[in-house]
């Protein structure tokens, strides 16, 4: 029997990879695969994702192909985690060959769901925000906002943040990993604090009911809204009054019909898909006075975009992956049961 053979990227390998790229090179390659799928947008399969809703929060598969290879994600959606010691987010991803249905690459997509959310958002703030924007106002201190902060300085040269969380401790702990990466951060009393004067606002909280973490006074003329926790039905973050008030972008409408925010405005709400935007068929911000709103729930090409650039980087390097024996692999075909090696039957 010829093993077949999968690359694997295990938590210790992607966490030791990216420390070593350090997060702003990953985030700028990143960018850069995002937008060559992006940019092929038509040809990738596409489907919202498959959710498995329970009390307890949500259980996704994500796939999508462009007919060369096959990606999918798992991933949990479960704010009430962190209070009981888990996390709200995490994940795993494999791609595979379309030509024999073998797995390639599997890897930990856990952190690197929170390089590939933070880089995306960056990619669509490159199209939509005002390109004068130098300070972003950011409501939730979670797991993805250091990636946030780091892909906004990344895209755009922010570099002034202003922070609010409920959870002080959360605050804390931002502060503490980003001030060694020189932002000049505002530690804010309140959201309506944290987002005055902004010209980016990014809320990225984890609730699992419809919070209203943003209200339309908040916002002002010319605002970029980077909306990132609203991504599950019964899970929103932005006052409705705000959708009305701007032009919404999303990844990939029907998916985002469900889970954005604008599964509370009516099915005939416009929305532009920013590939369309980024392929010049459609406008994306028309004035310096327009308010922006891109409605990020997630989407399966983001995916699979982040499994390519780890895989084309990582490669073979066997410093940082694994090759695993995933598939079973009989030198016949045919002959499955003979692997198992059963010597005679039970006389
Ligand atoms: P997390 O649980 O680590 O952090 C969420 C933070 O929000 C917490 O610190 C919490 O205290 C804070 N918070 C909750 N309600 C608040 C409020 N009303 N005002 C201010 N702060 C508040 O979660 P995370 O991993 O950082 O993810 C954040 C959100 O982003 C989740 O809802 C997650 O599902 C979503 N997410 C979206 C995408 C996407 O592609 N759009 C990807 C990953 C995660």
């Amino acid at each position: 029997m010829v093993p077949f053979m999968t690359r694997f990227v295990d938590v210790r390998n992607m966490v030791r990879w990216a420390g070593e790229q350090g997060p702003e090179k990953i985030l700028a390659g990143l960018i850069g695969y995002l937008e060559e799928d992006f940019g092929k947008w038509e040809v990738f399969d596409k489907t919202p994702r498959v959710a498995s809703h329970t009390p307890f929060g949500v259980i996704e598969l994500m796939p999508t192909s462009d007919h060369e290879t096959y990606g999918f994600k798992y991933v949990n959606g479960h704010p009430s985690n962190p209070a009981r010691g888990y996390q709200t987010v995490t994940a795993f991803g494999v791609l595979a060959s379309v030509s024999n249905g073998y797995p390639t690459f599997l890897a930990e997509m856990t952190v690197l769901t929170a390089f590939r959310t933070a880089a995306t958002s960056a990619m669509v703030a490159k199209v939509l925000a005002r390109p004068d924007s130098t300070t972003m106002g950011m409501i939730g201190a979670g797991s993805q906002a250091e990636f946030q902060a780091l892909a906004f300085r990344t895209a755009l040269g922010i570099n002034s943040l202003r922070m609010w969380d409920t959870d002080p401790a959360a605050v804390e702990k931002f502060v503490r990993n980003m001030t060694p990466h020189g932002f000049d951060i505002h530690v804010a009393t309140s959201g309506l604090d944290a987002v005055t004067g902004a010209d980016v606002i990014t809320t990225c909280t984890a609730d699992k009911t419809h919070a209203t973490v943003l209200t339309s006074d908040m916002v002002g003329a010319g605002v970029h809204i980077n909306g990132i926790g609203g991504d599950c039905p019964g899970k929103t973050e932005l006052d409705t009054a705000i959708l009305y008030r701007g032009d919404v972008f999303v990844e990939y409408t029907p998916q985002t019909r469900i889970e954005g925010e604008i599964q509370d405005v009516p099915a005939d709400f416009p929305v532009t898909e920013i590939w369309e935007v980024m392929a010049g068929r459609k406008p994306g911000r028309t004035s310096p006075e327009q308010i922006t709103v891109y409605d990020s729930v997630g989407f399966a090409i983001e995916d699979f975009s982040a499994l390519r650039y780890v895989r084309d980087q990582i490669g073979d390097n066997p410093d940082y992956s694994d090759d695993i024996d995933l598939v079973a692999n009989p030198d016949d075909p045919k002959d499955l049961f003979g692997m198992i090696g059963v010597l005679s039957p039970v006389g």
